[in-house]
Parts: C-alpha cells; structure tokens; sequence
C-alpha cells in the first residue's frame, strides 16, 4: 500500500486491483446510503432552520428588536440555503454517477479515485491531484 507517500501522490490505484463485480456492487450500496444520508442531514438542516427562520419573523413582530441583528440573520439562513442547495445538487449528481458507473472515475483524468477519498468526501467528482490542481488555479486566479 502506498500510504507511506506524501499527500497528493496518493491515487489509491491499489484499492481498484482486487475490485471484482461483486465488491464493487456492495460498494455502490454502500456509497448510495452514505449519499442518502448526507441528503437527509440536509433536509433536517433546512428545516431547522426554517423553524428558526419562523421564530426571528414572530419575535420581530412581538417586540421591535434590532433590525441589523434580524438582517444579518436572514442573510445568513439564506446563505446556508444557497449552499445546501448546491450540496443538494451535488448529491444528485452523485447518485446519478453512481447509478451510472462514472461515480469511482475522476472526471477531468479518468482515474480511479479511490473508495478511502469517495468516503472522506462522498460528492467529489475529481481524483485527488487533479483536485489539488484545481485549487492551486483558483488560488492563483484570486491573487
Ligand atoms: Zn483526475
């Protein structure tokens, strides 16, 4: 196993050797639940904070509190929604890829992308190094 190299070299093509159909399919149960999870903890963030969205609405209309603070919340529930809206999106793009088989195959290199970085980030679409390559061009990019 390579687990002895630095981050980044590590393309785990080790765990795609003793891949058989049978392993895989068990791994695509696996990863379908994990995604259906993660999908739930969404919808019960987002109700909560509706509820608490609810709250801020009755206690503006009971006494006048401070409507900086209130704005400021708002914008922050509707950020958090913004982002789970795409973390939404990117679990259905995940089971779809799952569904399809292009789920374990980075999209940018088509290497295998390994079930230890899948499990450690279950939506990911790009193979490690071409992940790190990406964020060092936005980073460049917003310098
Ligand atoms: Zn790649």
């Amino acid at each position: 196993m390579t687990t002895e190299s630095l981050p980044g070299d590590v393309r785990e093509e080790a765990d795609f050797e003793g891949v058989t159909e049978e392993v895989l399919d068990e791994r695509i149960a696996e990863f379908r639940q994990i995604l259906f999870e993660e999908r739930t903890k969404i919808f019960q963030n987002v109700k909560r904070t509706l509820t608490e969205d609810m709250t801020i609405d009755l206690e503006e209309l009971a006494d006048d509190i401070d409507r900086a603070s209130v704005d400021q919340n708002q914008s922050l529930t509707f950020r958090l929604r913004r982002r789970e809206r795409m973390l939404l999106d990117k679990i259905e793009q995940s089971l779809q890829r799952l569904e399809e088989g292009d789920y374990w195959w980075c999209d940018e290199c088509g290497a295998w992308i390994g079930f230890k970085r899948l499990r450690a980030r279950p939506v990911t679409t790009l193979c490690i190094i071409c992940k790190e390559k990406r964020e060092r061009k936005e980073r460049s990019a917003i310098r």
